[in-house]
C-alpha cells in the first residue's frame, strides 16, 4: 500500500513512469495522448531535449540560492525576456512556484500597493462568478465556485463576485454581442458603486476561462469596458493567465488578443510546461515604483521565490517557444483542432457549443441543444466521460457543471504545442467515441 495522500482517496490511478513527445506511459506500457496537458501545463510535451538539457546544466552550476542573500542567471534571464514581449506597461517579474501562488501574491501586492499610496481602505476585491484562481487561502477566495469554498469560508477574505463574460449560456436572444459584453462589463462599476467608490483595490480575471468554464474568451469589448472602469475608479486590473497564458491561446500573452493592459499579470502551468514547477507575478513600472518608493520590501516572499532550477526550465521553455515559431504553431494547428471538432461534433445532439482560442478548446455537452439544457449533475456525466476518454489512451479535462443546474458539463481540450494534425485528428476521433460510449 503507498503512504502518498492522493487527490481522490478512492481512486485508483495509473502509476506513470514515462513521457515521448505528446505521449504520457503507465506501469503497464500503456500510451496516453496528453489532450490536455495535463490542466493545461505540459505545452511542449514531455521530452523536450532543450528544456531538459538546461535543467541538468543548471543543477551542476547552482542549485539554489536564497534569494534573501542572491539573485541568479537564470532569474535575471527570464525576467528579461518575460518584459521583452510583455504587455506595455509591465516592468517587474516576481517568481513564484506555481498558479495559486502567483494570485496570492498578486492579490498581496495590490493591497500593498494601494497602503503605501495612503488609500488602506481599499481592500475589497472583485472577481467572477464560475471563476478558479487557485487553492490557497486568498486565491480560493477570489474563485467564484461556492462549493468549493463552503467548508473553508469562516478562513478566507470577502470577495465579491459578477457575472462571468459567457455568452453561450447568458446572452440574452435579442442582445447583441456587444450589448451583452457592455451589460456584464458593467457589473463591474455598479459592484464598485454598491462598495464604495474608494474601497476596491482590485479586479481579477482570467482573459479567456480555463477550467470552470472551458476555454471561454469574453466577447469583443469587453475587456476594453473593465479596463475603463478600473481606470475610472483607481482599480488594479489583475488577469489570470495561469492557464491560458504562455502561447496557449495563440499568443504569448492571452491578453494581447484583448488590447488590454493589465496592472498584475499571473502566469504559472504553461511557463515550466511541467518541468518545473515555477509560475510569476508580473506587474507595472508603477505599481513596482510605489513598494521602492514607498517601504521598498513586498510584504511577501516564500523560500523558493525564484528557484534557479525553476528559473532555468522556465528559460529554456520560452526560449524554446520563440525561437522554434511555437506561439504561431498553436494559432496554425489550432484552427486545424477547430475545424476538425466542428466538422466530427458540431451537429452531434449533446454539444451545445465548442468555443476556444488557440490550442485552448471547450466543448459544452448539454441534454437538449435547442434549449441549452444541461445533463442532471447526477448524471455524472465529467467523471464518466474522464474514465472512457481515458480507457481510449486520451488525456481531456471533463468538468461538471454547477449544482444550481445553470451551466453544464464541458470538456477542454489542451495539447501540446508540438502535437501534429494527425495527433489532433486522433484525439478528436477518440473524444467523439468517448462521448458516444456515456451518452
Ligand atoms: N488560476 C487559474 C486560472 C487556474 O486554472 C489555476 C489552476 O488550475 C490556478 C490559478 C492555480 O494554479 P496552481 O494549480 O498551479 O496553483
Amino acid at each position: 500500500m503507498s503512504h502518498v495522500f492522493p487527490r481522490h482517496c478512492h481512486a485508483a490511478i495509473p502509476t506513470a513512469v514515462g513521457g515521448d513527445g505528446c505521449y504520457l506511459i503507465d506501469a503497464d506500457g500503456k500510451r496516453y495522448f496528453d489532450g490536455s496537458g495535463g490542466a493545461a501545463v505540459s505545452c511542449l510535451g514531455h521530452s523536450n531535449a532543450r528544456v531538459k538539457q538546461a535543467i541538468k546544466d543548471q543543477v551542476d552550476k547552482l542549485a539554489f540560492a536564497h534569494t534573501g542573500f542572491f539573485t541568479s542567471e537564470p532569474a535575471e534571464a527570464l525576467a528579461d525576456l518575460l518584459i521583452d514581449h510583455a504587455p506595455e506597461g509591465i516592468d517587474r517579474v516576481y517568481f513564484v512556484s506555481g498558479g495559486s501562488e502567483a494570485v496570492e501574491a498578486a492579490i498581496k501586492l495590490a493591497r500593498q500597493y494601494h497602503v503605501e499610496r495612503g488609500e488602506p481602505q481599499r481592500r475589497h476585491v472583485i472577481a467572477r462568478r464560475q471563476s478558479y484562481h487557485g487553492n490557497t487561502l486568498g486565491a480560493l477566495a477570489a474563485g467564484g465556485n461556492a462549493w468549493r469554498q463552503a467548508q473553508f469560508a469562516p478562513l478566507l477574505i470577502e470577495v465579491s463576485h459578477i457575472a462571468p463574460c459567457y455568452e453561450y449560456a447568458e446572452r440574452g436572444e435579442a442582445e447583441s454581442l456587444a450589448d451583452y459584453g457592455q451589460r456584464v462589463a458593467d457589473e463591474l462599476e455598479a459592484e464598485i458603486q454598491r462598495l464604495g467608490e474608494d474601497s476596491v483595490m482590485a479586479f481579477l480575471a482570467e482573459p479567456v476561462v480555463g477550467a470552470t468554464l472551458g476555454a471561454v474568451p469574453a466577447v469583443e469589448g469587453y475587456f476594453t469596458r473593465i479596463r475603463e472602469i478600473c481606470d475610472r475608479y483607481g482599480v488594479l486590473l489583475i488577469l489570470d493567465e495561469v492557464m491560458c497564458g504562455m502561447g496557449r491561446t495563440g499568443h504569448l500573452f492571452a491578453c494581447e488578443a484583448e488590447g488590454v493592459r493589465p496592472d498584475i499579470l499571473c502566469i504559472a502551468k504553461g511557463l515550466g510546461a511541467g518541468y518545473q514547477p515555477v509560475g510569476a507575478m508580473l506587474c507595472s513600472k508603477d505599481i513596482y515604483q510605489a513598494i521602492s518608493d514607498g517601504s521598498g520590501f513586498f510584504q511577501h516572499g516564500h523560500t523558493y521565490v525564484g528557484h534557479p532550477i525553476a528559473a532555468a526550465a522556465g528559460l529554456a521553455v520560452v526560449q524554446e517557444m520563440l525561437e522554434q515559431g511555437l506561439v504561431a504553431q498553436v494559432r496554425q494547428r489550432g484552427a486545424h483542432l477547430e475545424a476538425q471538432l466542428r466538422s466530427a461534433l458540431g451537429q452531434h445532439p449533446h454539444v451545445g457549443d465548442i468555443r476556444g482560442r488557440g490550442l485552448f478548446w471547450g466543448v459544452e455537452l448539454v441534454a437538449d441543444r435547442a434549449t441549452k439544457q444541461p445533463f442532471a449533475q447526477k448524471h455524472g456525466l465529467a467523471g464518466k466521460l474522464k474514465k472512457a476518454a481515458f480507457a481510449e489512451g486520451l488525456i481531456c479535462y471533463p468538468m461538471p457543471g454547477t449544482r444550481d443546474g445553470k451551466i453544464g458539463d464541458h470538456v477542454l481540450l489542451a495539447p501540446p504545442f508540438i502535437s501534429s494534425e494527425a495527433e489532433l485528428d486522433s484525439v478528436v476521433d477518440m473524444l467523439g467515441r468517448a462521448i458516444d460510449k456515456v451518452l
